[in-house]
């Protein structure tokens, strides 16, 4: 008994959570999604307000992240499956190029 909270936080720390949902087609882009495994961020993640709306509006499914919350605990997985649009990945990549300020904000 005495090794099985160590055995828990083996199995559960670090795994990885499956996020996938069921969309398979941007709505932006009309494209296939893809699936990847990316870093969970948990806690505020504080953007340029910039950022968010253009999100929305133009790549809504990038997922290079998955924002997990403000709950976290020992069982937390660290990284998620995810589906992705490669057109919205590039559009986000188009934005950050275009507006590398936003990044300090
Ligand atoms: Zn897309």
């Amino acid at each position: 008994m005495r090794g099985l909270p160590i055995l828990v936080l083996i199995l559960t720390g670090g795994c990885v959570a499956d996020r996938r949902g069921d969309q398979n087609t941007c709505p932006v882009h009309e494209s296939a999604l893809q699936e990847d495994t990316v870093r969970i961020l948990y806690g505020l993640v504080l953007r340029d307000p910039d950022y968010w709306a253009a999100m929305k509006a133009r790549f809504p499914l990038s997922n290079r992240e998955y924002l997990g919350g403000c709950m976290i605990g020992c069982c937390s997985a660290s990284s998620a499956q995810v589906r992705f649009c490669a057109r919205c990945r590039q559009a986000e990549a188009e934005w950050w190029a275009q507006y590398p300020e936003a990044l300090k904000r």
